[in-house]
């Protein structure tokens, strides 16, 4: 399919994803699962954590009060973990595009444009990074374009929710959030879901997640990052943490940290920022999940997806980049900031 105003720099396909990979030599790449449609899932990890991995899950650990009997981050040495995961929703893959580059910067010093971010390099290399280019690759592999810049606001729904098999209309959102598993209702199914119709974002974590969602969890469990970030795509939406609603005060207060900073950032360069301590999702979905095993804020992300003709601006390729690179780059300060690391 025909591309729209898509630069050659935006990286987002699955072969984009091997490309890069296979330039990673500084780092290392793991196939962590296999999605529900048989595709791999890559880990990219950079750095290495010194956390002490103890006795307990955190549940037990927190009930014996004393969180080192999950993790143990006191040491002087200890490398904070930062986790960064691209295209939960296989149609979002804005947060990839940036990953991508990210990668191909760390690896060969210049990024897929020939630029360089030398405080975001310093950064990234005083922590632990570790990176999901794609978590939904049954998702992404729906999706026959690079970008959905220029696209229009039917055409995401279309392609990010699908269409139902009574009547072929669009499933829509939040619709398409109202059957789940979707699969044998949907005609075309959307990038949202892997090829078992489940939306990682909600499905039942206590009841055999899939795979692609047991991977994030193995990330939480043995990693214990110290931020995860969920990169999505809200269409024309201007750039926003989602708040949580099921986190401790802590952890809430953290990421409330990390959004004023990141705001002040984003100001400073001219960009806008959408500030939402309420926590309109307050349905339990995946970063909510995973905090209840790591312990430390786990948020959605959402960019802007530079659509023709949504509500709200319509960003260009370039701003939804630098928007996510100063996202990476408050990120690293704030955990290394936590841990006295700067
Ligand atoms: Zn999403």
């Amino acid at each position: 399919m025909t591309e729209i105003n898509c630069p050659v720099w935006w990286k987002s396909t699955l072969e984009d994803v091997e490309e890069t990979l296979a330039l990673v030599k500084r780092g290392t790449v793991t196939e962590l699962a296999r999605s529900a449609g048989g595709r791999p899932i890559y880990k990219v990890e950079y750095g290495k954590s010194n956390v002490k991995m103890g006795s307990a899950n955190l549940s037990s650990a927190l009930g014996a009060h004393d969180v080192k009997c999950f993790a143990d981050k006191t040491g002087d040495d200890y490398v904070p973990t930062l986790f960064l995961d691209g295209a939960v929703h296989g149609g979002e893959f804005e947060g990839t595009m940036s990953l991508l580059n990210l990668i191909k910067e760390i690896e060969t010093g210049t990024d897929y444009n020939g630029d360089t971010h030398p405080t975001l390099m310093d950064l990234v290399s005083r922590v632990h990074l570790v990176i999901i280019p794609v978590s939904n690759p049954d998702g992404r592999a729906r999706i026959p374009f690079r970008s959905f810049l220029g696209r229009t606001f039917e055409d995401l729904r279309y392609y990010n929710q699908g269409t139902w098999k009574k009547d072929g209309t669009l499933c829509g959102w939040p619709g398409c959030k109202t059957i789940h598993p979707i699969k044998e209702a949907s005609d075309f199914l959307g990038a949202y879901f892997n090829d078992d119709g489940y939306n990682m974002m909600h499905e039942d974590y206590f009841d055999n997640p899939s795979n692609e969602t047991r991977a994030v969890f193995d990330i939480c469990r043995h990693e214990a990052p110290d931020f995860s970030v969920l990169l999505h795509g809200g269409t024309n939406s201007t750039s926003s943490i989602l708040y949580p609603t099921y986190h401790m005060r802590d952890a809430w207060e953290e990421v409330d940290t990390l959004s004023h900073a990141f705001e002040a950032h984003l100001k400073a360069e001219g960009l806008k920022y959408y500030r939402n301590e309420k926590g309109i999702y307050a349905s339990y979905c995946l970063p909510e999940a995973m905090y209840h095993i790591c312990g430390a804020p786990c948020v959605t992300f959402e960019s802007n997806q530079g659509l023709l003709d949504a509500p709200g601006d319509t960003y260009t390729a370039e701003v939804i980049h630098k928007t996510h690179l100063i996202l990476f780059e408050e990120l690293c300060r704030f955990i290394l900031k936590k841990f006295g690391k700067i």
